[in-house]
């Protein structure tokens, strides 16, 4: 078996290596990214904090214990803050300094004022426990819902931190059961090589879980980006017509399609100018949203015209949602420097018979918004 000061100093070398790892992630983690800073961070720490624990004997104890100690819960409140800062939630930055301060003091005390190995134990066990405890309930609490994005990087690095906090358990009920016990944690005993061991994997394993969850919120940016117009939010040009073609080719049930086009949006652009007329067609986005169901999806097909896909309806309840859409957005204007402006909306619709492409769905749409704008506009026209 190996002895502790050996896997200490393997737990140095890998810790070392995985705050590289995270702080050489591309700058599009690092910088679009809370957290990835403080991780790498974390890690730096650990390695500190191990390379100190193996010098143990070689260096004064002011290193390898205190500078070791304060360097090593200060690991876990960097898991913890970047964690907070990660999912974006309140930092408690202060309290979390004040907690280390005291915990350091007390370890202190209990060094060079009375040797007192238990507590020492039960201090520093608790501080690092708890705070890996709350990182874990805050990755299992604050982890995307949203179908399609992976669960795993979450449930991987929660059961890793959650099971180092029960190490940490262990540890602590072991020193209040046997006070007395060897208080040099170096020393060969089968107790310490374990917990040395387990530490030491689970630090590793957590930072793989820091790439893992890193890795994931990048990959969902960068779909969102692909599939989503960044102006509005509403699905890219691309993506609206990826999602008609996937219905169209495994056509059951009649897809309607919805061509919307806002009115004298040229005008808006004179009135308000270019800016207000992003606004518009932002608000204009909100309005359908909040009207649509999740199975509804809106897509920008260019400039301010959209279009909207609508499963398994038929031409008359098209008609109808379209009918509904036109007289919301009619009746929600944009508020602009304390005044409402009017915003309407043209809508052609166009239910899709068996084998038509969508170029053809959509030319039938179009024909229909180009009637109801040659007809007075705000209004509906059907294919
Ligand atoms: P109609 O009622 O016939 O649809 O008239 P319209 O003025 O809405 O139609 P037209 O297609 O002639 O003008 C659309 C205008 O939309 C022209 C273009 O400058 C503006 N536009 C297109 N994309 C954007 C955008 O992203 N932001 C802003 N502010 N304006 C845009
Ligand atoms: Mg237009
Ligand atoms: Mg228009």
């Amino acid at each position: 078996m190996l002895d502790p000061r050996s896997i200490v100093f393997i737990l140095a070398a890998l810790s070392l290596l995985m705050a590289i790892v995270l702080s050489a992630m591309p700058s599009a983690v690092r910088d679009r990214q809370q957290g990835a800073r403080h991780w790498s961070a974390s890690m730096l720490c650990v390695a500190l904090a191990a390379v100190l624990y193996g010098l143990r004997g070689m260096v004064p104890e002011s290193l390898s214990m205190v500078v070791a100690n304060a360097s090593a819960m200060g690991a876990t409140a960097l898991i913890y803050y970047g964690g907070r800062a990660f999912f974006e939630q309140r930092r408690h930055g202060r309290q979390l300094i004040i907690a280390l301060l005291l915990a350091n003091l007390g370890l202190i005390y209990c060094f060079y004022v009375q040797d007192l190995y238990a507590i020492r134990v039960v201090i520093f066990s608790s501080v690092s426990g708890v705070l890996l405890f709350l990182f874990g309930l805050d990755v299992l609490r604050h982890r995307p819902r949203d179908t399609g994005r992976a669960q795993f990087p979450y449930l991987f690095t929660a059961i890793t931190v959650i099971f180092d906090a029960l190490v940490s358990l262990a540890r602590i009920i072991n020193a209040v059961l046997n006070p007395s016990g060897g208080s040099d944690f170096l020393a060969p005993t089968p107790l310490n090589a374990l917990y040395f061991s387990t530490h030491g994997l689970l630090a590793i394993c957590i930072s793989v879980g820091f790439i893992l969850m890193l890795n994931e919120r990048l990959h969902a940016m960068l779909e969102h980006q692909l599939s989503h117009d960044p102006l509005t939010n509403a699905y890219s040009r691309p993506m609206i017509f990826e999602l008609a073609q996937r219905e169209l080719s495994t056509l059951r049930q009649p897809l309607s399609l919805l061509l919307l086009d806002i009115d004298h949006f040229k005008q808006v652009n004179d009135n308000l100018g270019h800016q207000g007329g992003d606004e518009v067609l932002k608000h204009f986005v909100r309005t359908l949203t909040a009207k649509l169901r999740s199975n509804e999806p809106l897509g920008r097909y260019g400039g301010e015209e959209f279009i909207i896909l609508l499963r398994d309806v038929d031409a008359e309840s098209a008609r109808i949602t379209a009918e509904r859409l036109r007289q919301c957005v009619a009746e929600a204007p944009y508020r602009h420097s304390q005044s409402d402006y009017p915003i309407t909306t043209s809508i052609g619709h166009a239910t899709a018979y068996a084998q038509e492409s969508l170029e053809q769905l959509l030319q039938r749409a179009d024909t229909a918004l180009y009637r109801a704008k040659r007809e007075g506009r705000n209004r509906v026209e059907q294919a």
